[in-house]
């Protein structure tokens, strides 16, 4: 899978992508991440990317010319989707992130300052997508959000010991939360772990799990039982 990030701060991209199980799967070759730096596409002799809005009002707006040649740039894979970060977009989920881990390439548009000039929305008809009901400076963290997201997704990229179909909201998990964890010691100021969990009884540990989950969910996310 190939990520392509626009952006105006690729070093916040690349730090990102420098650790971790992220960069675990760029070096063994399941992701490939390309951030591009939007100031390089203007053909202002300043590097200008954006302007004052028509119409007045405060902060500034991010113009056509320096988007339309930076998307027009990235080489497109067959399946490919176009995804813009604005507040306004539909709300991500995990239903999301296995759907966009299907494609062979993500090309994430990250506005700034007051956002897009809408003719890049009319002229690009990228799909929007926003990680929550607040507003961010900018799209870069909620494309690291789907990057971290769907790459989890992708076959391989964790490695053999963790499978992204055990976490909350994910099939293996019917959409629901996750049971709670444990691990050593046994005991901890007094606090003990649960006997089932120490039984070796795989099928009582499954249905102790199961229940679990569906009591955590009924508690704190009840909308995802009826979804
Ligand atoms: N003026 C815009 C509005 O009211 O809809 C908000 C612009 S915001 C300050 C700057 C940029 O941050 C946006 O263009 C978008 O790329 C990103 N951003 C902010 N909140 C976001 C969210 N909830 N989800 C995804 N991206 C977001």
């Amino acid at each position: 899978m190939i990520f392509d990030i626009i952006t105006l701060f690729p070093s916040i991209i690349n730090s990102y992508c420098s650790s971790s199980i992220t960069l675990r799967g760029i070096d063994k070759g399941i992701i490939k991440v390309n951030a591009h730096n939007l100031r390089d596409y203007s053909t202002d002799k300043h590097r200008k990317v954006d302007d004052t809005p028509y119409g007045g009002g405060g902060g500034m707006v991010l113009s056509c010319q320096p988007v339309f040649d930076c998307f027009e740039s990235i080489k497109k894979e067959d399946d490919y989707e176009f995804i813009m970060l604005s507040p306004q977009g539909e709300r991500y989920n995990q239903k999301t992130a296995v759907e966009l881990s299907k494609k062979k390439q993500l090309i994430l548009l990250c506005g700034h300052y007051e956002g897009f000039d809408e003719r890049i929305r009319i002229g690009l008809s990228p799909r929007e997508i926003s990680i929550g009901d607040y507003v961010l400076t900018g799209g870069e963290l909620g494309a690291l959000v789907i990057l971290d997201s769907v790459s989890r997704n992708i076959e391989g990229f964790l490695g053999f010991d963790k499978c992204a179909h055990c976490d909350s909201f994910s099939l293996g998990l019917n959409g629901l939360l996750e049971y709670p964890q444990y691990t050593k010691p046994r005991e901890f100021r007094g606090l003990s772990v649960p006997q089932v969990l120490l039984s070796g009884n795989h099928k009582e540990i499954e249905q102790y799990r199961e229940q679990e989950s569906i009591k955590r969910t009924k508690k704190r996310r009840p909308d995802l039982l009826y979804d």
